[in-house]
């Protein structure tokens, strides 16, 4: 559970908000529903209800995009409402919400809901039945100052959700190649395998290590290297669809992980990718460029682990053969006798 809450930003986030808000709000919910002001009381009641709710979505489901937003509608559309009721007495209230609505949704939704919030409290001063400040200079001090609030909790959430962006994206991509790292491999993996069991979906894995790289790097250095590795991934990402991957496994060698495809499918396409890099990559002096690969669909694992392990065997197997090859993997029961 810690751990979720320390991987996941925007869980721990609505999780905080939710604690906060049920917390602050129940005593005035009680108070108010005991004092007779009945339309308060169960406003506050909603949003109390309303969070534990959300915040319940957003552990079981794992999305936490819905929960959020509707946490933020109901928190401004509660907040205009007991503005209407409570006039300035609630007004100091508005700038926490402000605050809580940019931890909820997106920096751009969460300006466009508080803005939507103040002009209906604005509007509700102007309707004769409920006039909430006290003078135009009343007035014009919240307008401005909510507007000040926002534009600033706006520029500062929108600046923190573009570093995320980047920090994720860093510790995601591989410089070099442009690949993906092994750090979402295995979540990828995990979730290939439980769309099988879930929906019978088969995914493939392809394991594919360039022949003899060494050689490249000792023949005509590390550059030249690094440049192949540089053209072989685009190439790579070209001949698998957008919902595939490519993931840079270690030095010269990378999996991918193809979506939707059985068995035969997958053999048809790591053999165009094995003959697409033996003609369309070549060496400084003009020589050819070789991978093996081994491949294994989802149906031969338990779990991640084993899957890997699965293509591994048969890149073993290809390398053992003489390189330049595609070899299916044959199950575990091959591997014990392999290994054996
Ligand atoms: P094999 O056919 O058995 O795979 O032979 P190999 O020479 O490719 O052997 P191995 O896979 O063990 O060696 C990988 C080599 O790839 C070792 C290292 O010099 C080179 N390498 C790993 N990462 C990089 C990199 O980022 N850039 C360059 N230029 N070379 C790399
Ligand atoms: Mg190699
Ligand atoms: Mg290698």
């Amino acid at each position: 559970m810690l751990q979720r809450l320390k991987d996941n930003f925007h869980l721990s986030m609505i999780t905080l908000v939710g604690v906060i808000a049920s917390c602050t709000l129940l005593p005035y919910a009680l108070y108010r529903l005991a004092t007779g002001s009945y339309l308060v009381g169960i406003v506050d009641l909603l949003m109390i209800a309303v969070s534990t709710v959300s915040v319940w979505m957003a552990w079981r489901t794992g999305d936490t995009e819905k929960p959020g937003f509707l946490m933020a509608a109901v928190f401004c559309f509660g907040a205009v409402l007991v503005c209407m009721k409570l006039g300035q007495d609630v007004l100091f209230w508005i700038y926490p919400l402000m605050v809580f609505i940019f931890f909820l949704v997106a920096p751009i939704k969460a300006l466009l809901l508080l803005l939507l919030m103040v002009s209906a409290i604005v509007s509700l001063h102007f309707a004769d039945h409920s006039r909430i400040f006290n003078n135009g200079f009343q007035l014009l001090a919240f307008i401005t100052t909510t507007f000040i609030t926002s534009i600033f909790a706006y520029i500062f959430a929108y600046r923190t959700h573009l570093q995320r962006k980047e920090l994720r994206h860093l510790a995601t991509t591989d410089p070099l190649t442009g690949a993906a790292t092994r750090h979402s491999l295995t979540d990828e993996l995990t979730a290939a395998i439980d769309l099988y069991q879930q929906k019978n979906s088969v995914s493939g894995l392809m394991l594919l290590d360039l022949d003899h790289f060494k050689r490249v790097n000792d023949n005509f250095g590390h550059q030249s290297g690094d440049q192949i590795l540089s053209q072989l991934v685009p190439l790579l990402k070209q001949m698998i669809r957008q919902q595939d991957s490519v993931f840079r496994y270690g030095g010269e060698e990378f999996v991918l992980l193809i979506k939707e495809i059985q068995l035969a499918d997958l053999h048809r396409l790591a053999e165009k990718i094995r003959h697409a890099v033996w003609h369309q990559l070549s060496l400084p002096d003009g020589s050819a460029l070789t991978t093996s690969i081994g491949i294994a669909t989802v149906q031969q694992a338990t779990d991640w682990e084993s899957w890997l392990q699965q293509a591994d065997v048969a890149l073993y197997q290809a390398k053992h053969q003489g390189r330049n090859q595609v070899v299916i993997a044959t199950g575990p029961e091959a591997d014990k006798s392999n290994s054996s």
